[in-house]
């Protein structure tokens, strides 16, 4: 019989092993081998069966156990030591503390957080960042709160059919079996969070608490009784639905996510966070909210309250693809937020224009949450050097006139949590070798002195671990597939710990090209049977339930793999999270990634291989195209924008197979006297000593702090002041500078010294430029110039401030300045103004720019 209700009954530990509890409840464990220790400890065949879970250890274990334990001396002597270690760590000052400034707090908004494989709320990517983000805010003491949703169903895992097809399952999930709280009131009440819908019933959430080590992490949940069914089933699964389901989603995380905050921090004391940062656009409108409530409890404007509330949001874009970004029909957005569910000073129609795709190419029908993102948010940044660019390039339109280089998106690369990624042997091994690196992440270079047959011992601990649990795992599917005992003796001799392990383990949109290493399936199996340099290749990955396409791709790959003649050297396995990635990118000795170049923002599986001294085999994009150094892997050759999809396909293909032949598999198998591989582990301690401290999430953390976060936080304060004076300052002057804008104009440039020029010279520059009322101090007049191109465009200009001289008779201005003519060849130059203000982060910020006339063809450019 089915049952109709579902709960999990917590255990009641006895006095002496109540500590259990708090350890169990705050997630640090998911980072922490000694923790984990502790809990295998507890009972460990049954630690094994619930799949390292201690919450379902603790919920499955036996009175008589527990009763065993609560008098074993030793037993609670270590767990003392383990809770006194964690309040230590949960209190002590760390990096952040010792900067003396930044925010008090940041709020932290993401639709997504892989945490641990025993929370399964994340898909892919951009969860294991988030989740990566603040277990790394924690270790180094940012004041960090996390906000999200929590999915009834989380992601979906995955099997197979026999005939190599995704079947996807949606486990419910009982918080109460969660390492969660329920957040209370003082008096004992649960938390709700409400938002109000137009048909006149509120959506209602309750919030719970999930402890990050030091952070704390909100999630909203709409599963309550106050809710009829179909809001009871907002927060059901992660990215579910469409339309409405999604749009309620984005709304209960970003309003319902502030409003959550709002009560946490009263009921906790927690500061209030000045920086609101938006991990992609799903968030977006926690800063509609923000603005809701400046109008409404500080009686500010609506423009004036958009100031306030973009001077301290930092937006991250994750994506070039445009089906990662959420566009919703804009009647939908309508909906929402006019009618009779418009608040009060805070016009449907200004909401619209936030999120509309008004430039060039742009859609007028839809409602776009990444440009909304960007128009609330006074920073913005990308996951890469090269997504930054490629960003600008995408989303430019929204700083009208500006040149791309200078569109004010800018970037700061991905980077992965060590405890969650690095295998235990590896951390040890560094631990007793190189303590500096553990103690205070310095002093990478002397991974080179570790001894060569230690780093290979190591090394082949990993990838005898994955073989073995990769053959656990591949019996599990098969007889899941339908097979008998007799058809699966096989997979005892699959795999080979001693053969090169390569390893693709990612989602599975069209980009990724899973099958791009079946492109020639005779040269594929030639690799893995090769007799003298075998090759074999670990394959994991999860299609969106609604990509048939991708289906289609993982079933090519399954049927390829299940060839007798080569099932021992290539395997697809099942459900890939967390747990396999971090067996995969800590056993394979080569990293593989094949994307589209530009499509991968970032990409952190490469990063995680790499601190386990796995070497890349990937295409130069995302974190890639960066970090590439000729020695710490290679570089698979793109046939970016040189031909069609399919030859590219074709070149990129061959050009795979040549590496692995003539260059991986060579060094994976030159070996010494004493059976090394030289060449190999010197690649792999390179590897280590160089890319270790720019792939870890501390640098980017560090990165936030100090470019983000730290002056976001100065600029909100500079709003907030004296009762927001600064903000109502700062609308105004902008309200004054966009009514002038369009009258500005640059009427007439003539310089001097240009009949000889040659280095060392310079150029004088004299300037009449039409203000149309505004004052000199509203604006910069500049001269852009530098070498020019062959059509005449100017190469990384350079500019220069030139200063008012005069006013003319007609109301107009004189302005003069000197270039200096440092280099031969061909220079050009010419002049803009743009609006200036101190609060402005950027010059371009406004998208405001007015240009001479042509010839130089450029017209001026208003957006706002
Ligand atoms: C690291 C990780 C990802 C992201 O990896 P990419 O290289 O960005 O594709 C996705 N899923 C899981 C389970 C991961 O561990």
């Amino acid at each position: 019989m089915k049952a109709i209700r579902r709960f999990t009954v917590r255990t009641v530990l006895p006095e002496p092993l109540r500590p259990l509890e708090e350890l169990i409840l705050n997630l640090r464990w998911s980072w922490h081998h000694e923790t984990l220790d502790l809990f295998r400890e507890v009972d460990p065949v049954l630690w094994e069966r619930v799949r390292h879970d201690p919450v379902r250890l603790l919920g499955e274990i036996t009175p008589e156990r527990l009763e065993h334990l609560a008098h074993d001396r030793r037993f609670l002597r270590r767990l003392h030591d383990a809770s006194d270690e964690l309040r230590e760590y949960l209190t002590a000052p760390r990096w952040f503390q010792s900067l003396g400034e930044g925010p008090r707090a940041v709020a932290y908004f993401s639709p997504e957080y892989g945490i641990t494989a025993a929370l399964p709320q994340y898909s892919g990517g951009l969860g294991i960042l988030a989740g990566d983000h603040l277990k790394t805010a924690s270790d180094m003491g940012v004041p960090i709160i996390g906000v999200g949703l929590l999915y009834r169903h989380g992601y979906f895992s995955q099997s197979l059919s026999p005939d190599g097809w995704q079947l996807e399952r949606y486990p419910p999930i009982d918080p109460n079996g969660l390492p969660l709280t329920l957040l209370h009131e003082e008096n004992g009440d649960p938390v709700r969070v409400s938002i109000g819908l137009p048909h006149g019933h509120d959506l209602h959430a309750q919030v719970w608490l999930a402890r990050v080590g030091r952070v704390p992490q909100l999630l909203l949940d709409s599963d309550v009784e106050d809710n009829d069914q179909a809001a009871r089933d907002i927060t059901d699964r992660l990215y579910g639905g469409g339309g409405d389901h999604r749009l309620l989603q984005e709304m209960l995380l970003g309003i319902g996510g502030v409003r959550a905050i709002r009560a946490y921090c009263r009921i906790s004391g927690h500061p209030a966070p000045e920086v609101f940062h938006t991990n992609e656009g799903h968030a977006g409108f926690l800063g509609l909210e923000r603005i809701r409530e400046l109008v409404s409890e500080e009686g500010l404007g609506f423009e004036e309250a958009l100031e306030a509330t973009r001077a301290g949001t930092v937006f991250t874009t994750h994506t070039p693809v445009p089906a990662g970004i959420d566009r919703f029909p804009r009647e939908l957005v309508q909906r929402y937020f006019g009618g009779p569910n418009e608040e009060h000073h805070v016009p449907v129609e200004r909401i619209l224009e936030l999120g509309a795709e008004n430039y060039p190419d742009g859609d007028p029908t839809v409602f776009n949450m990444a440009v909304m993102g960007m128009r609330l948010a006074q920073r913005v940044n990308g996951v890469s050097t090269l997504h930054g660019e490629v960003s600008r390039e995408m989303f430019g339109g929204l700083w009208g006139g500006f040149d791309t280089a200078e569109v004010p998106i800018g970037s700061i690369t991905n980077g992965v949590h060590a405890g969650t990624w690095v295998g235990r042997e590896i951390l040890e091994l560094a631990a007793r070798e190189v303590p500096s690196i553990v103690e205070a992440g310095q002093g990478w270079e002397k991974v080179r002195d570790v001894s060569e047959r230690e780093m290979w011992r190591v090394r082949r601990v990993l990838r005898e671990r994955l073989v073995q649990e990769a053959r656990n795992r591949l019996r599990e599917s098969w007889r899941g597939r339908g097979a008998s005992e007799a058809e699966i003796t096989w997979i005892d001799e699959a795999l080979d710990p001693d053969v090169l392990t390569i390893g693709f383990a990612r989602r599975v949109p069209s980009y990724k090209r899973l099958t791009l290493m079946m492109h020639d399936p005779e040269r594929l199996r030639a690799l893995l049977l090769d007799p003298e340099r075998p090759v074999q290749i670990v394959i994991a990955g999860k299609a969106h339930p609604a990509d048939e396409g991708g289906k289609r791709l993982i079933q090519d790959i399954v049927r390829f793999a299940d060839a007798e003649d080569v099932r021992h050297r290539i395997v697809f396995l099942p459900d890939y999270d967390m747990a396999l990635g971090r067996l995969l990118v800590q056993g394979c000795d080569v990293w593989l990634n094949n994307p589209l170049r530009p499509l991968e923002a970032c990409g952190t599986s490469g990063m995680k291989a790499a601190l386990n001294g796995g070497l890349n085999l990937s295409v130069r994009d995302g974190w890639w195209d960066e970090w590439y150094d000729g020695q710490n892997g290679w570089a698979i050759p793109s046939a970016d924008g040189l031909s069609g999809p399919e030859r590219r396909d074709a070149l990129e293909a061959a050009a795979l197979y040549e590496l692995i032949e003539d260059h991986v598999s060579v060094v994976f198998y030159d070996r010494d006297a004493s059976g090394l591989p030289r060449r190999w582990l010197e690649m792999v301690k390179h590897t280590i000593a160089t890319l270790g401290p720019k792939v870890l999430a501390t640098r980017m953390l560090r990165d936030y702090v100090m470019e983000y976060y730290t002056p976001a936080a100065s600029s909100a304060r500079a709003m907030s002041e004296d009762g927001y004076a600064g903000a109502r300052a700062l609308a105004s002057w902008k309200q004054r500078i966009l009514k002038g804008w369009p009258g500005v104009a640059v009427e007439h440039v003539e310089s001097h010294g240009e009949e000889s020029p040659h280095v060392g010279t310079r150029l004088e520059v004299r300037v009449v430029v039409d203000l149309n009322g505004l004052e000199p101090s509203d604006v910069a007049v500049e001269i852009a110039y530098g070498r020019v191109d062959d059509s005449d465009a100017i190469v990384e200009p350079s500019y220069l401030e030139l200063s008012c001289q005069e006013t003319a008779d007609d109301g107009r201005l004189r302005y003069t300045g000197e270039v200096p003519l440092v280099r031969s060849g061909a220079f050009g130059y010419s002049v803009r103004v743009v609006p200036r203000h101190p609060k402005l982060a950027n010059r371009a910020e406004m998208g405001l720019v007015a240009l001479p006339p042509a010839p130089h063809g450029m017209t001026n450019g208003v957006l706002r």
